[in-house]
């Protein structure tokens, strides 16, 4: 069965669909929206069959726990057993907004929401067509991103329906989502507050809030013996179909660097993907080029992300090569999700002496 689809916006809620989203997800069935950060596959949080299916739609593996959305502050209490105070503080400032608390989970979050453990992961998003699905469903919807597991984050409907259209009930459409990377994710189980994913809110906006703030040792480097402490962080992730590399170096180095590598694959009857900026982008003359964005506006770096490697799927390109991106307050949520749509291959240019 395809997912039926339904169009609506912030100013235009379709009351009747919000409805029958509501009845689908409290029967146990599936359904995707669209939230601030990226699409949400939703199922009732509260179900574990509900959960088990969104395992099954995503093809993800089932300990990599799921994101519990709420839409009211006052319904916290019921999914957690404690609040420590520097939850409440940011919860104060940045809720509803893309920041996930993980909390002591109480005793009605099932375990298969939680992938088994005994912390759940917490948001309160600000889009309003999802606040509006989260009321309509009970108050608790489980949403992990709305893509078949380990490919690129969707950004819009369409990218849900081309991974998913065949697997679930309903897609909400509710245009292309406003940030396009996933929430920041701050860990509360331990004595000092841990960033287990980066995201909009950064280290330094949280670190102002609170004082101490650490960034999870496994997420600092590619060869960290350390394991990410979210379970999902270890996966491959983001990934296009075709090889990703990330030469990083001076601009100059790194345009010629790519157009060598771009001239060799042209000689051999290929051709490569490139991933540039609006500054960057007619200084490569051959291969399927893309701007990302603009270094300027490092949010539309952020913006199109997802959907630049999803573009790529549909081009044939041999191997995709980008700049890095390391901007000043999203560049480490960026390259987070670029180093892993790359597997982490970097190719390292020096200045010309
Ligand atoms: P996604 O739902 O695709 O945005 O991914 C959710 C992320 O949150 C994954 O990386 C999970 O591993 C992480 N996560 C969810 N719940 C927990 C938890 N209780 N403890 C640690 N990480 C979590
Ligand atoms: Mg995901």
């Amino acid at each position: 069965m395809r997912a039926e689809i339904v169009s609506m916006s912030a100013d235009r809620l379709d009351e009747e669909a919000l409805l029958r989203a509501g009845r689908i997800l409290k029967e146990g069935g599936l359904v995707a929206f669209p939230t601030e950060t990226v699409y949400g596959l939703g199922g009732n949080a509260l179900d574990s069959r509900a959960s088990i299916k969104i395992y099954a739609a995503k093809g993800r593996p089932s300990d990599n726990p799921l994101i519990v959305h709420i839409a009211d502050i006052d319904k916290l209490s019921l999914i957690v057993s404690e609040v420590p105070e520097g939850a409440r503080i940011l919860a104060d400032k940045f809720w509803p907004g893309p920041l996930t608390m993980i909390l002591p989970k109480s005793e009605i979050v099932p375990k298969e929401t939680t992938g088994g453990l005994d912390s759940v992961a917490v948001r309160f998003p600000s889009d309003p067509v999802a606040q509006a699905l989260i009321k309509a469903a009970g108050g608790f919807v489980a949403a992990p991103s709305a893509n078949t597991s380990g490919r690129p984050s969707p950004t819009t409907a369409q990218h849900v329906e081309e991974d998913l259209g065949d697997a679930i009930d309903m897609i909400i459409d509710g245009g292309q989502v406003g940030i396009g990377l996933e929430s920041t994710i701050v860990d509360f189980t331990e004595a000092v507050p841990v960033v287990l994913r980066p995201g909009y809110i950064s280290l330094d906006m949280l670190k102002e809030t609170l004082g101490e703030v650490r960034m999870d040792q496994g997420l600092l480097k590619a060869d960290s013996k350390v394991r990410p402490k979210a379970p999902g962080m270890k996966y491959r992730h983001y990934a296009p179909k075709a090889d990703l590399s990330i030469v990083e170096g001076p601009i100059d180095s790194v345009v010629e660097m790519i157009n060598s590598f771009a001239a060799r694959a042209e000689a051999a009857g290929g051709q490569v993907g490139i991933i540039a900026t609006d500054e960057t982008m007619d200084r490569y003359p051959i291969g399927v080029v893309k701007s990302i964005g603009s270094r300027q506006e490092e949010e539309t770096i952020a913006h199109h992300l997802y959907e630049v490697l999803r573009e790529f799927d549909q081009c044939k390109v041999s191997a995709i090569y980008s700049e890095a991106f390391y901007t000043p307050r999203m560049g480490q949520a960026i390259m987070n999700r670029l180093l892993k749509a790359a597997g982490h291959k970097i190719i390292k240019v020096q200045e010309e002496q």
